[in-house]
């Protein structure tokens, strides 16, 4: 058994793995002492059951976008010993652009800035909630079959001043396209708010959200079951945006990852 446990980790620890930074990488145990506590950049990362097999074991380690590049570790320890994996924070070559939006979106007044304040405590609160259980039984689905506008983590330059970048993936949807929930989960977050506008948030379990943004109209509650493919709402053009269409995010032990790159490295889970 300790042999096993070694030659694990062993494997592991011979190779970095190269992560861009608003990635998500997974490790899989098969055999992982119990007591074992992962943390990365002294993080705390859960381990949690596998999505399919029971035996086994996964961490799941989300890069936050604004981490810095280089070399890091993920340290496990457990009473018998330690171990380090190596980890390697790359740029994710994430492109450039430039978007002109309403004035009042760029540099809210004093009350509207207190509004953005309150909003974005709520919804971290929430991110960083970790319900103990998994909803998730299945690969996650798209929210909608359409095109790519604009992919995540690219920089942008919002009216040639305000710097940030793209925190979710864009699909083309005009005006009313319906809007489906890409796992099962509990709607955690289904109202207005001023920048991402009418939001749909699902906790799918065990520091996992998905969200549905821009909405037009909403057609969950706080507090609903959701299945798979359930339909959350239509799309639209509310909050801070320059025409209609679906923005669609993931945050992942509070740090929001690229959904999309979620989505593959998560479902990959199913095909062993
Ligand atoms: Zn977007």
């Amino acid at each position: 058994m300790k042999i096993i446990i070694l030659s694990i980790f062993t494997f592991l620890s011979l190779f970095a793995r190269d992560v861009a930074k608003g990635e998500t990488t997974i490790y899989e145990f098969s055999k992982i002492p119990k007591d074992a506590v992962f943390k990365y950049q002294s993080k705390d990362i859960p381990l949690l059951p596998h999505p399919l097999h029971v035996n086994r074991k996964i961490a799941i380690v989300p890069i936050n976008y604004r981490e810095s590049l280089g070399d890091k570790k993920l340290i496990i320890t457990y009473k018998n010993g330690s171990k380090t994996l190596p980890l390697h924070v790359s740029d994710g070559r994430y492109s450039f652009e430039t978007i002109s939006v309403a004035a009042s979106k760029v540099k809210p007044d004093k009350k509207q800035r207190e509004l953005i304040s309150k909003e974005y405590k709520e919804a971290m609160r929430i991110y960083h909630r970790f319900t103990p259980i998994s909803y998730i039984n299945k690969p996650f689905t798209y929210p909608l079959n359409s095109k790519i506008t604009s992919a995540f983590g690219t920089a942008r330059m919002f009216n040639g001043s305000l710097k940030s970048f793209h925190s979710g993936t864009d699909f083309r949807a005009k005006k009313g396209t319906p809007v489906y929930a890409t796992n099962s989960g509990v709607v955690a977050i289904a109202k207005r708010r001023y920048y991402a506008g009418n939001s749909v948030v699902i906790d799918h379990g065990e520091g996992i959200y998905s969200c549905y943004y821009h909405l037009s109209k909403l057609h969950v509650k706080v507090g609903d079951r959701v299945k798979q493919g359930d339909f959350l709402g239509l799309s639209g053009a509310t909050g801070r945006v320059n025409g209609p269409h679906l923005h669609y995010a993931m945050m992942v032990q509070g740090v929001q990852v690229n959904p999309l790159q979620f989505h593959q490295v998560f479902n990959a889970l199913f095909q062993k």
